[in-house]
């Protein structure tokens, strides 16, 4: 559930006592007592005006029709009552109901001597709500509600709760809170925008969310298109987009660090290169050093598909901040690829006489004291490590540029406290994330973008193909062939043991069978849950070795490299999403020989995961495959969002609604050229609005 911080500023008398009423903790409303705010608070749910903001995740229409309820109402007239006792010597109560498609029973297991007994009437006629099972070879309802002809049609909103507070006591306690509360409620979003959108205003839109009265509202509610929805999305979009602007403003005008790009120096780094730069290497590269030349805080993002090579762009960008004297940060999103560019960065640097360090989970304690001690005196130039890194609050000498690996980016907040410290570090990400370009320029707004959109030369496409899980064995030959070529194979398993429910074929039991059937061949088994020593034993193995198979489960999945590496066999395929797979295959193909994707799936999927299955086969561009699966899909997880830590949307579905995202985009470039200080009277709302998301901070962003 969402919940929403309003701007509530100090007002009159009257407003200060309805304040109060809006951040009283739960247990001001009837029915809601400690337990069940304990419950409600693991949901982060602990104000009135939380329970105000957290919406139905679905409604039920209580309707003789059959709408698409979990529940249902079975109509009758009642005819009489026995009790029943059960094998354990419980009585039941049955009720028998004439309805007019024969006879149904309502059935309690806790009654007493007044329910329901003295509330049914013979002969009367009852509409009896609940889910509805059979009894005896009888549709029955067991502890019905017994539902009010005036209320039949009727909508109620269902809400996900805390076990042990009951639906109808919560439904009570938030109509109170709205009563009293809603009228207090301030808007969030100026008038000019709600009227350019016809969007209701916040008090309207929040009481049809809990209360759409017809099924028509219902409906489009739940598809999204309702303006009482919509005008959340727009809502959150608007200052996700704001905010992004504002920063850019601000990095703008932040003084960072002007680095010397020294030829000679780049001639030197020329020299150690294992090999030479492709035209868009060098391209991101000039985009790289303009921006280290520059006062201006470099906020950098670089794309480029699985391959492309943009590890050695990191390493030369470290390498040109170190010979200035500066400290360099490289986060890697796992430990596995933190101790795979370590191992490069070793060789890469060594010769140019830069001292690299490591810095993950695994490092022991004593060691970590011994790297941080040399960090914060300037011994170490460069270290690499996973993201607890910088959380760790390590003290830097002189810490010049951060650069970040697939998957993380830097919230607003890890800048700030870096900020804070004293350092404006260049910054930046790099990212295999195939987002289509207006789309990473809108949910990326504050950063410049590089792509690196060529492989390696002579680089060949991969061979694709699909098997059903029968025909294993005519992917198994393809594997036996490569192997026998001295190349190596990966094979992927969605998990690690067979406990879950969908029994997928799980890695440790695959493991045997792969075993079996390669019998002459040096198989190894790597998984999420191993040490850390361990991981780096066996890739180790994998890469400079005899291993021939490295059974695992995703953990190889971002970035790991093994060039003789030629073939990648992924089990339960239909499992993996579009950019997983995409990622895997990346896996092979990392040198100039053939390689191989082979895609195993169950014998039966559904036609969404063909249509998936299918785009692996048609396209290898992870710009192309992106673009599939825009199309492919409605709403839900989008291609790589996760990696490309786009924030946790509640209302807003970045596929869904590119529209509104234009409409955003377009708003708020206008409301920062018109009033970039946002000191017009019509904005004074998104002012309020950001000094309460930020807790009346809002300096960072040049305003207020
Ligand atoms: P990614 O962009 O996926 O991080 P990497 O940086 O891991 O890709 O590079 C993929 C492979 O290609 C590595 O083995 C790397 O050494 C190699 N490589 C990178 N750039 C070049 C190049 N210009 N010429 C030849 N090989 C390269
Ligand atoms: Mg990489």
């Amino acid at each position: 559930m969402n919940t929403y911080n309003n701007g509530l500023s100090n007002g009159n008398k009257d407003h200060q006592a309805a304040v109060s009423f809006l951040t009283q903790p739960v247990t001001a409303l009837v029915g809601i007592g400690s337990k069940s705010s304990e419950g409600l608070s693991r949901l982060k749910i602990n104000t009135v005006k939380d329970i105000i903001f957290s919406f139905p995740y679905r409604y039920e229409v209580i309707s003789l029709d059959t709408y698409d309820n979990e529940r249902k109402i079975l109509a009758g007239s009642y005819e009489g009552s026995s009790l029943i006792k059960t094998r354990k010597g419980k009585s039941i109560f049955k009720a028998v109901f004439k309805g007019n498609n024969g006879y149904f029973f309502c059935l309690w297991l806790n009654y007493n001597h007044t329910y329901p007994s003295s509330i049914l009437h013979q002969g009367s006629y009852y509409y009896m709500y609940g889910s509805v099972t059979q009894y005896d070879g009888v549709m029955a309802i067991f502890h019905p509600e017994i539902i009010n002809k005036n209320d039949l049609g009727s909508v109620r909103p269902i809400y996900s709760l805390p076990s042990g507070l009951s639906m109808s006591v919560y439904r009570k306690a938030l109509k109170i809170a709205i009563n009293k509360g809603l009228k207090q409620i301030r808007e969030t979003l100026p008038n000019y925008l709600l009227d350019k959108y016809k969007y209701p205003n916040i008090q309207d839109a929040v009481y049809t969310l809990h209360y759409p009265e017809t099924i028509q509202n219902v409906t489009s509610i739940m598809n999204r298109t309702h303006t009482a929805y919509e005008r959340f999305i727009y809502e959150e979009l608007f200052y996700m987009q704001i905010v992004i602007q504002l920063n850019r403003k601000t990095y703008n005008n932040i003084k960072g660090i002007k680095y010397d790009i020294d030829k000679d120096y780049l001639l030197q780094i020329n020299e150690v290169m294992p090999f030479k730069l492709t035209a868009a290497q060098r391209k991101s590269l000039i985009e790289i050093f303009n921006d280290m030349a520059n006062v201006k805080q470099m906020n950098r993002l670089v794309q480029g598909d699985v391959g492309s090579g943009k590890t050695i762009i990191a390493f030369i960008a470290a390498a040109v901040a170190a010979h200035n004297g500066y400290q360099v940060i490289i986060i890697a999103p796992t430990e596995v690829l933190a101790e795979q560019h370590y191992i490069n960065a070793e060789k890469f640097f060594r010769n140019l006489n830069i001292k690299v360090d490591l810095l993950t989970g695994s490092v022991t304690k004593k060691n970590k004291e011994i790297i941080k001690e040399k960090l914060s005196s300037g011994l170490i130039n460069i270290i690499i490590g996973t993201h607890a890194l910088i959380e760790d609050n390590v003290e830097f000498q002189k810490l010049g540029l951060i650069i970040t690996d697939e998957q993380h980016r830097f919230g607003v907040h890890q800048r700030k406290s870096l900020i804070d410290k004293g350092h404006t570090p260049d910054i930046l990400l790099m990212t295999a994330t195939p987002i289509p370009r207006t789309l990473a320029m809108t949910l990326y707004g504050d950063l410049d973008v590089s792509i690196i959109d060529e492989l390696p030369p002579g680089r060949i496409p991969c061979i694709t193909k699909a098997y059903k899980s029968k025909n294993i064995n005519k992917a198994y030959e393809i594997v036996n062939d490569e192997l026998n070529k001295k190349r190596k194979a990966y094979f992927i398993y969605p998990l690690i043991d067979e406990s879950d429910k969908l029994e997928l074929k799980a890695a440790t039991q695959s493991y045997e069978e792969v075993k079996k059937y390669f019998h002459n061949k040096n198989v190894g088994l790597l998984h999420g849950k191993m040490k850390a020593e361990e991981k780096r034993q066996l890739l180790n193995d994998f890469k400079n070795g005899n291993m021939d198979i490295l059974v695992s489960t995703t953990v190889v999945e971002v970035g790991v490299d093994v060039p003789e590496a030629t073939v990648i066999l992924i089990e339960n395929a239909e499992r993996f999403g579009l950019s997983q797979l995409h990622q895997l295959r990346g896996r092979v193909g990392r040198n100039n020989m053939q390689s191989y994707c082979l895609l195993i799936t169950s014998d039966n999927i559904s036609s969404y995961s063909k249509e998936r299955i299918q785009a692996m086969l048609d396209y290898t561009d992870g710009f192309k495959l992106a673009e599939a699966d825009l199309k492919l899909r409605g709403q839900g997880d989008f291609f790589g969002t996760k990696q490309s830590g786009v924030p946790n949307l509640y209302f807003a579905d970045i596929i869904r609604d590119i529209k509104i995202i234009k409409n955003v985009k377009y708003d708020v470039e206008n409301i920062i050229v018109e009033d970039e200080e946002l000191i017009l009277e019509k904005n004074m709302v998104i002012k309020e609005r950001l000094m309460s998301m930020y807790n009346n901070s809002t300096s960072y962003f040049g305003i207020g």
